[in-house]
C-alpha cells in the first residue's frame, strides 16, 4: 500500500507534506519521509528527512517543518519488500543526473530481476527496496537524455514503463525543475492530482487519496490515468501525456478496505460505495437465507461500518456498535508480520456485553485475508454470551496473492486459499459465513473495470517473475520475524 503526496507552488511545502501525510497514515505505519526543495537557493534546496515511525513522531520538531520549500514529495510506508530497514524509508535520493528523489506506492512484480541486472552494470544498491531500483531505471535514462524539460523526463517515464513489471503510482522531485507524477499502464494503485488557488498563487500537489488534498483546499481533482505522465514544471506549467495505456485495472481492495471513507477513487466516493457494499449483501441474504434469525447487526470498526449500517437498514434488523477499536492500536492488516498482528489484534477490539448476550449477532468485516482478526472475532462474541454468529465479509474470498504492492504475496497465508465457503465458516468458527460475491462487489463499485486478481486469479500484468518476488518476500519475513 503505502501513501505518496507531492506539492510544488507551496508557501511552505514541508508543511503541506506534513498535513498530507498525516492523512495518509492509515496507508502505512511504518515508516515516513519526505524531500523539498528551494527554488531560491538552487544550489543547496535539497532537504531529506525520513525515519522509522509515525508521520507525528518522524516529524515530531517544528524545525522540520519550517524548512523553505516550495516543492516536495512525502512518503509513509507499508511495507511489501525489504526488511523493514531505515535503509529502506522512502523517498529515495540521487544526487545525479540534476538531484533526483523518488517516492512510490506499489510493488514492483520483477524488482528480484531488475535488480540483478542493475548489479550487472555495477549499479550499488544501497537498500532492499524496489523505490531505489525505479528511481535507478528512472534517473539512467533522464540523465542520458540529450534533452531538457519534458521530453528528457517522458523518455524516464518510458523507460521505466519498458523495464518495470507492476502496479505503481510514482511522485518524482527534480531538483530546480519540477515534480513529475505518474501511474503504471494499468493504473492499479491510486494517484489524484488537485490545483489550489490562494492569494493569488497557484499550487499543484498529487496524492494517494482526495482527502490529503481537499483538506488543504485543493480543488479540480482528477485521477491520473493508466500509463499517464504529468509534469509540472519550476513555472508551474502543466505537461501531460499517456505514454502507455494499458487496460485499466485499478485495484478493488481500495473501494473496500484502504482508502479511508472521506476519500473519492476514480470519482466514486468510498462511502457510497461502502453503502452499496451493505446492500448488496442484503440482497444476497434475503435470496440465500430468508430465514436467518438475526437480533442485530454490527461491523468490526471502523472500515465496514457504512456497509453494515446499510445492511442492517435493508434487513430491517436493528445496528448497533458491539465492538469497541481501542484506537491507540494501528491497522494491524498492514502491520509486517503475523506474530505483531496477533499480538495487536488481542489488544485491538473490545466488546460490548449488553449488546451481544442471548443474541444472535450478525458481524460485518471488510474482508478475511488471513484469518486472524475473523477467528479472534468470532472467538470475542461468544466468550460475550452470542447465542449465534454470522460472519459476512464485503469482499469475496481471497484465494490468490497479491503482486502489486499489498502484502500478501504468499497463497499460504491467506485463509480462503484451496478452501470452500464452508472450510473457511469452520476454521474462523462462525455458524453461518456469507461473502460478497464478485458481481456485487462490481455493482457496489459501478464497473467492471477493476483489478479483481486476488480473487478470481485473473492478472492485469504478466506474473512471469512473481515467484523469484514471492521467495525474496519469504526470506525477508523469517528475518523480519526473527527479529521480534
Ligand atoms: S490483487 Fe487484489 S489487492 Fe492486489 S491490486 Fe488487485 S484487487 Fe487490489
Amino acid at each position: 500500500m503505502c501513501g505518496i503526496f507531492a506539492v510544488i507552488g507551496a508557501e511552505n511545502a514541508a508543511a503541506e507534506l506534513y498535513v498530507g501525510l498525516v492523512h495518509l497514515q492509515h496507508r502505512g505505519q511504518d515508516a515516513a519521509g519526505m524531500i523539498t526543495f528551494d527554488f531560491s537557493e538552487p544550489d543547496s534546496g535539497i532537504k531529506i528527512s525520513k525515519d522509522i515511525g509515525l508521520v507525528s513522531n518522524v516529524f515530531n520538531d517544528t524545525k522540520l517543518l519550517n524548512v523553505n520549500g516550495q516543492m516536495g514529495i512525502g512518503h509513509t510506508r507499508y511495507p511489501t519488500v525489504g526488511v523493514g530497514d531505515v535503509k529502506e524509508v522512502q523517498p529515495f535520493f540521487n544526487r545525479y543526473p540534476d538531484g533526483i528523489g523518488l517516492a512510490f506506492n506499489g510493488n514492483v512484480v520483477n524488482y528480484p530481476v531488475l535488480k540483478e541486472k542493475l548489479r550487472q552494470r555495477r549499479v550499488y544498491l544501497s537498500s532492499s527496496s524496489d523505490a531505489e531500483v525505479l528511481l535507478e531505471v528512472f534517473g539512467d535514462s533522464y540523465g542520458k537524455d540529450a534533452r531538457d524539460g519534458v521530453d528528457a523526463v517522458y523518455a524516464a517515464v518510458r523507460k521505466v514503463y519498458d523495464e518495470a513489471i507492476g502496479g505503481y503510482s510514482v511522485v518524482v522531485v527534480i531538483a530546480n525543475k519540477g515534480i513529475v507524477a505518474f501511474k503504471d499502464p494499468n493504473g492499479i494503485r491510486p494517484l489524484i492530482m488537485g490545483e489550489k488557488k490562494a492569494k493569488g498563487k497557484k499550487s499543484y500537489a498529487f496524492a494517494s487519496e482526495s482527502i490529503a488534498l481537499s483538506i488543504q483546499g485543493y480543488e479540480n481533482l482528477r485521477d491520473i490515468k493508466p500509463g499517464e505522465a504529468v509534469y509540472v514544471d519550476k513555472d508551474l506549467k502543466v505537461h501531460s501525456k499517456v505514454l502507455e495505456a494499458g487496460k485499466p485495472a485499478p485495484c478493488v481492495f481500495e473501494y473496500v478496505y484502504f482508502s479511508t471513507v472521506e476519500s473519492v477513487y476514480e470519482g466514486r466516493p468510498i462511502y457510497e460505495v461502502r453503502k452499496r457494499l451493505g446492500e448488496e449483501l442484503a440482497a444476497k441474504v434475503k435470496k440465500h437465507w430468508p430465514d436467518l434469525d438475526v437480533d442485530v447487526v454490527i461491523p468490526v470498526p471502523d472500515t465496514s461500518r457504512a456497509a453494515a449500517n446499510s445492511l442492517a437498514k435493508a434487513l430491517g434488523v436493528p445496528y448497533e456498535e458491539g465492538l469497541i477499536k481501542n484506537r491507540y492500536i494501528g491497522r494491524t492488516f498492514i502491520m509486517p508480520v503475523q506474530k505483531i498482528r496477533e499480538n495487536a489484534m488481542k489488544l485491538k477490539l473490545k466488546p460490548i456485553d449488553s449488546v451481544i448476550r442471548g443474541k444472535s449477532i450478525m458481524v460485518v468485516d471488510d474482508s478475511i485475508v488471513r484469518g486472524t482478526t475473523s477467528r479472534r472475532i468470532v472467538e470475542l462474541l461468544r466468550e460475550s454470551g452470542a447465542k449465534k454468529v454470522y460472519f459476512l465479509s464485503t469482499f469475496p474470498p481471497i484465494r490468490n496473492p497479491c503482486y502489486y504492492g499489498i502484502d500478501f504475496q504468499r497463497k499460504e497465508e491467506l485463509i480462503a486459499h484451496g478452501k470452500t465457503i464452508d472450510e473457511v465458516e469452520k476454521e474462523i468458527g462462525a455458524d453461518r459465513l456469507i461473502y460478497m460475491d464478485v458481481e456485487g462487489l462490481q455493482k457496489a463499485v459501478g464497473t467492471e473495470k477493476l483489478c479483481t486478481a486476488c480473487v478470481t486469479g485473473e492478472y492485469p500484468t504478466t506474473t512471469e517473475h512473481a515467484k523469484e518476488l514471492t521467495s525474496l518476500r519469504r526470506k525477508h519475513i523469517a528475518q523480519i520475524t526473527s527479529k521480534c
